[in-house]
């Protein structure tokens, strides 16, 4: 199969990339000129593990390529995929799919023969039928069949997700899309080892925008369970393996934190809410979702500052990780961002460090110290806190975080610690979701 990826972002890389090694011919393009030219060079705009190894060897396979010429990737293309951008509209919460319209007519007025045009990006329900209009007012004369097959893969392990999903939904409205789509996902298949699920085109839509519903409303669940805990003196962690335990409920997702954050879950949470509205149907536990977990992060800011006697002013806060979650380096709506905020709100001064995060967090954020690595971070601190959980903040000594701290005080977010592990080293200990000590 010959495959154009339109985007090479997140998605549209280890997408393409990812196609590309189960054999078919693949082109990425992208608009940023830039992105082109560090991956001409085999040097990946996005931090993702394994992802150079991927690209470079099917670069050199000569199965994949890199290019801003639209025109030159849809060349003979079986499928043509759209896997650009659709954050929140400014104000309002609706997609913005202003990147997806313009990448379809780009591709209509390119293609040279009858396609599969494959909406990837994360899209409303309907969204599909307006792609076909433009399609076809823009390239009257050829057969450009829409197909929706909205993407899974988390950051920081999307070869694996991509590789092996659970499953992939591809949404059709005719025979010739769901064949192509087949083959394209035929090595997936073999085996019967990831079940594709073929629907229609909304029902693909809407699967993808209640998946991320659901899995936010988990984690707003346990996080709100955590807060009764953490007043009644119980454990969350110990909560969330009860119930994880039952099959119907699973352990995945019930981990309490500072409130979920990504490129998805605020976004398509609130994308959700705006479809539901124009389709007139409440959705309300997704409403409750979306503003408990807005309240949540910046009510982080304030656990922490009341962790430190509840003065702010003149102290300093040293931030452990600054991304959504480990293994990327995507600050986009980052929980720490509205941390950050809080702190310097009420006059502390934050010190922050990430192992791949930085470069994109120090676009974000204005009067943060960046250090390097947690212990230089950690010095003269009046908090040291756990923001995301990277394997490098797993097995801190503790000791010598208490040592340099000017005050021995450590707020982890991501319960990695204990309240034991913590005093054995001399340092007072805030978790989620845990009854507190004197
Ligand atoms: P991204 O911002 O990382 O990448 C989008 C890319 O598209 C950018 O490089 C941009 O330059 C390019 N682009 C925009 N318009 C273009 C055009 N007309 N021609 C060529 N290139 C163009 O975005 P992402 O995180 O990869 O997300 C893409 C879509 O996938 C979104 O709808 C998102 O909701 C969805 N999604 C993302 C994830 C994730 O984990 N990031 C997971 C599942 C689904």
């Amino acid at each position: 199969m010959r495959i154009a990826m339109i985007g090479t972002g997140y998605v549209g890389l280890v997408s393409g990339a990812c196609f590309s090694d189960f054999g078919h011919e693949v082109v990425c393009v992208d608009k940023d000129a830039g992105k082109i030219e560090r991956l001409h060079q085999n040097i990946m705009p996005i931090y993702e593990p394994g992802l150079d190894q991927l690209v470079a060897s099917n670069v050199k396979a000569g199965r994949l390529s890199f290019t801003t010429d639209v025109a030159e990737a849809v060349k003979g293309a079986d499928a043509v995929f759209i896997a650009v951008g659709t954050p929140s509209r400014r104000g309002d919460g609706h997609a913005d799919l202003s990147y997806v319209f313009a990448a379809a007519e780009e591709v209509a007025r390119h293609l040279d023969r009858d396609a599969v045009l494959v909406t990837k990006s994360t899209v409303p329900v309907g969204t599909g039928d307006k792609v076909e209009r433009i399609v076809r007012d823009t390239a009257p004369n050829l057969t450009i069949r829409v197909a929706s097959n909205p993407e899974f893969l988390r950051e920081g392990a999307a070869i694996e997700d991509f590789k092996r999903p659970d499953r992939v939904v591809c949404g059709v409205e005719d025979e010739g899309a769901r064949e192509v789509l087949a083959q394209v996902y035929r090595p997936l298949s073999l085996n019967q080892s990831a079940p594709v699920v073929f629907t229609s085109r909304r029902t693909a839509e809407i699967i993808k925008y209640a998946a991320n519903a659901f899995l936010a409303t988990k984690i707003t669940f346990i996080n709100e369970i955590a807060d009764l805990c953490e007043a009644a003196g119980a454990d969350v962690q110990e909560v969330a393996r009860g119930i994880g335990l039952d099959n119907r409920i699973g352990r995945k997702f019930l981990h309490a934190g500072p409130g979920y954050g990504g490129s998805c879950f605020p976004k398509d949470t609130l994308a959700l809410l705006q479809s539901a509205e124009q389709c007139d149907v409440p959705l309300r536990i997704v409403e409750a979702v979306v503003s408990v977990n807005d309240g949540r992060k910046r009510a982080m800011g304030r656990k922490i500052i009341k962790a430190m006697g509840g003065e702010a002013a003149g102290k300093t806060v040293a931030l452990l990780g600054l991304t959504f979650k480990p293994n990327t380096d995507d600050m986009r709506d980052s929980p720490a961002i509205a941390i950050v905020q809080a702190l310097q709100d009420e006059g502390a001064t934050v010190r922050a460090c990430d192992p791949e995060g930085v470069e994109q967090a120090s676009k974000m954020l204005t009067g943060v110290e960046f250090c390097e690595g947690a212990y230089e971070t950690a010095k003269d601190a009046d908090a040291v806190v756990i923001v995301t959980e990277w394997d490098a903040y797993r097995a801190l000594d503790l000791k010598r975080i208490a040592s340099l701290a000017r005050n021995p005080l450590l707020v982890d977010l991501r319960n990695v610690y204990s309240h034991e592990e913590a005093a054995k080293a001399g340092l007072a200990y805030v978790g989620i979701g845990k009854a507190s000590r004197p």
